[in-house]
Parts: structure tokens; sequence; C-alpha cells
């Protein structure tokens, strides 16, 4: 029987659950691929805290270089997060013809290129499954399940801290009150600025879009709008409407053959399948151009499902490097699937525009007489009758280039009557 030997960067949430489900499970793998695994050592940051899960302190450093240069070992496991150390390790694990697996996005996202080259000049490869929506095997899906077709489009709720956040705020809370539930449950980071952003769906975005269109590409690419500056009055107004607001990542073949990337937040209707996903989840919607609609749904993040694709993902190398095929293993090949990033400016879309102006005669009409001269044509008007000297309007439009709305904003937003800066967001049918 092949014993593979692995390295561990990093034993937090993700490091803790890749045990457990190692030891959970070591003797199903075994009888099901004929493997077992050793944990050769384990880097951690500071050796006195207090682990979920039991491992033999003698396996233990506080030095990362001794796993990426540890005579032994297999493959490398990067869980430590973040971009710097992480890239050098990564790197010079590859360089010593390590195979490394990796649930780092930021780390693939910004240095894709240079690891995936690095991996190619050393014939071995970085898995990272685990870098995009957490247990769903949406890489596998785009290398394998989906190979015999050309992707038109991928969309989806990437993020499930700010999917829980939107989820609570669905149910009265504030903004600021959902984050703080989000952070004490565990899903939000003590600095979520990444999450809440829009960030980290952006880094996701630009990995799928990279692998579904055979060129990298970069975070300039992607145009991203965090949930940052919703209140509560947009889910109810979007509510009210027989809509949800989700933070959607929408991934777009244009039809000049272009990619359009952007993540913001969207408007979909309550009964569609991405309108229900709720909580912490993730869903993703592919359209293939022979399969059609497919969507994926499950757990996004946390230390269960993140570790079921770690694993995976072990799996996987453990076969290839058994077989001798490890350099045929996909990891990220560029083909020719489009030309490039689209300008975003020329994405038609419908929008919801929510204006606070004062409450005074005339208001309304010098509003749309602007949407009006930018071509953007109204869907519908409501204004709630208040008692306040400023009140929100809220503007459904039909589809409009988003150039165009973008140029009527600008000069509604220079009107007197008008109090703040407005608000839009996406609305899809
Ligand atoms: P975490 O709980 O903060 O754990 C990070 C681990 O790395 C800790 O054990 C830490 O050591 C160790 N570490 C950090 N810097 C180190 C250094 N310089 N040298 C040695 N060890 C170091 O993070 P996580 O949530 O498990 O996330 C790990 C990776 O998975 C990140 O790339 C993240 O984006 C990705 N990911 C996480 C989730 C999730 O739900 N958590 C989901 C998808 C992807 P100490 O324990 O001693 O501090």
């Amino acid at each position: 029987m092949k014993k593979f030997k692995l390295g561990i960067i990093g034993l937090g949430t993700v490091g803790s659950g890749v045990v457990e489900c190692l030891q959970k499970n070591g003797s199903l793998f075994t009888s099901r691929y004929g493997f077992d695994y050793e944990i050769a050592k384990v880097a951690v940051r500071n050796l006195n805290s207090k682990r979920l899960v039991e491992v033999d302190q003698s396996l233990m450093t506080t030095d990362p270089q001794e796993v990426v240069d540890h005579a032994e070992v297999d493959i490398v496991l990067e869980l430590m997060g973040g971009e710097e150390p992480a890239r050098t390790l990564v790197l010079q694990a590859l360089n010593n013809g390590k195979v490394v697996v990796t649930a780092n996005k930021a780390l693939i996202a910004e240095y894709g290129p240079e690891i995936f080259a690095a991996a190619e000049e050393n014939n071995t490869r970085i898995f990272f499954e685990a870098s995009v929506a957490g247990g769903i095997p949406i890489i596998k899906a785009l290398h394998e399940g989906l190979s015999s077709n050309g992707i038109d489009s991928i969309h989806g709720i990437l993020n499930g801290t700010c999917n829980f956040i939107l989820s609570c705020m669905e149910n009265g809370e504030s903004f600021a009150d959902a984050l703080a539930e989000a952070q004490r449950l565990g899903y939000a980071e003590a600095d979520p600025t990444l999450d809440v952003g829009g960030g980290d769906a952006g880094h996701k975005a630009a990995i799928l879009a990279s692998l579904a269109y055979g060129q990298w590409f970069t975070k300039e690419t992607v145009s991203v709008k965090g949930i940052d500056k919703l209140e509560l009055t947009d889910v109810e107004f979007a509510r009210d409407a027989g809509y949800r607001i989700k933070l959607i990542a929408n991934i777009l073949k244009t039809v000049d053959n272009k990619v359009s990337i952007d993540v913001q937040p969207t408007l979909v209707p309550q009964q569609s399948m991405i309108g229900s996903v709720m909580d912490a989840y993730n869903g993703i919607k592919i359209h293939g151009n022979t399969v059609g609609d497919t969507f994926f749904y499950g757990q996004g993040a946390g230390k269960d499902a993140t570790s079921s694709a770690v694993v995976t993902d072990i799996i996987d190398a453990s076969q290839a490097i058994a077989s001798e095929t490890i350099s045929n293993y996909p990891g990220f090949k560029p083909f020719d699937g489009a030309d490039g990033a689209a300008d975003l400016s020329s994405v038609v879309s419908r929008f919801y525009l929510r204006v606070v102006v004062e409450d005074s005669p005339k208001v309304l009409s010098s509003i749309t007489g602007i949407l009006g001269d930018h071509n953007v044509s109204i869907a519908s008007i409501t204004q709630k009758e208040s008692h306040e000297k400023a009140v929100p309007v809220v503007i459904l439009t039909h589809e409009v280039l988003t150039k165009e709305l973008e140029e009527a904003i600008k000069a509604i937003s220079e009107l007197p009557v008008v109090k703040s800066q407005p608000h839009t967001f996406r609305l899809e049918d």
C-alpha cells in the first residue's frame, strides 16, 4: 500500500478540519483508493495555542520552511492564508518538486500565473478546489464535468458571510447587527473588509472566469461593489417588489467574445433558485453551450465544507502521483476561450436606484427628466409617504446601458434637492 506523507502549513479552522477528515475517513480512503496518509510535519504560528485536533507535538514547528524543505513530504498543504509568506512558501515547495494543495483564493487570484508556471517547470501541480465555494466542487465541474461545453455564463453567490448578513437583514436586522452576528458565529473575520467589500467574491470570480475562458483575469478586470453601503430600507423596498438582494458574481461572455466580470449587490426574484439560497450557503449557476443551465448549491465555507474540498484534492493528487500522471492534471492551461475582458460600461442590465430627496414639488420630475435624457426607461417609481424632510425614492429601470445609467446618476447627484449619493444595484428578472 502506498503511503503519502503530508506537510501542513496552518492548523487553524481549515487545517484542523483536514486532519479531522483524514482521521475520520482514513480507513475508507485505504480501502477505496489503496492509499494511506501520514502527517510528517505541521507548521503553526504559536505552538502553545489550543488546537481542535490532536497532533503529535514532535511534528509541530513554527518554521514553515521545515515543511516545504522536508525530504519525505510528498504533498504540502498551504492552509495559512494571506499573500506573503504563503506565495514564497508555495513557490519553494513547487521548486522542491512537491505537489501543493491550497485553499487560498487571494494567493491564486493574485499570483496564479506565476504559481502555475512554477508547477509546470517542476513537473508538478497545485490543487486549489477549496479556494472557490468551499465544499462545492465547482473547479472540478469546470475542469471535468462540463469540459464538453463552451461556458456562456457563471452567475452566483460566492461569499457565504455576505449571504448570511443579507439573510439576517431580510428578517429586519440592520447591517451592523447582522455583521456582528456573523462575527459571533465565526462566519466573518475580525476584519470583515474583504468579505463585505466584495473583494473575496471578486477573487473567486476572477479564478472561475480564468478557468472557464483559459486566460488569466486579474483583479483589475473585475468590477467589485460590496454590501457595505446597503441599508435595511433597500432590502425592504426589494422585498415589497418581490425581490431579494444577493451579492452576485456575474461572469458573462459578451456578443463580441469578451468576458464581463463583476460582483455587486443584485435584486433577484424571491422565487428564483438563486433567490432561495439563504444563510451562509453558496449557489452557482453555470450555463454551458451544450448542457444549458446547471446549478450548484452547498456550504461555501467553514471547517467541514472547506476540508472536504482540500481532502478531495489530496486524494486526486495521490492518484496522479501514484499513476505518474501528475503533469497531465489540468491545473491551469491557457486556451482560446475569449478575447479578453469586456468594458463593463457597455453591459446592458436593469437597475434599482434609490435616491434620497427633499420632499418638495417638482423633485420627481427633475429626476425622471434626467433619466429620460440618458435613455433610462423607468419600469416603476415608489415614494413612500413620510413625515421626514428627506424621503427615499426608489426607481426600477428597464434594461439600460450601464454607461448611460452612470451618467444619469452623476447628473442626479448634483441636483440640490438630492440629499445623499444615490444607490444603484443591478436587478435581474
Ligand atoms: P486560520 O483559522 O486563521 O488558520 C491559519 C493557520 O495558519 C493557523 O494555524 C496559524 O497558526 C497558521 N499560520 C499563520 N501564519 C503562519 C506563519 N507565518 N507560520 C506558520 N503558521 C502560520 O485560517 P483558516 O480559516 O483555516 O483559513 C486558511 C486558508 O483557507 C485561508 O487561505 C482561507 O482564505 C482559506 N479558506 C478558509 C475558509 C474558512 O471557512 N475558514 C473557507 C475557504 C477557504 P496559529 O494557529 O498558531 O495562529
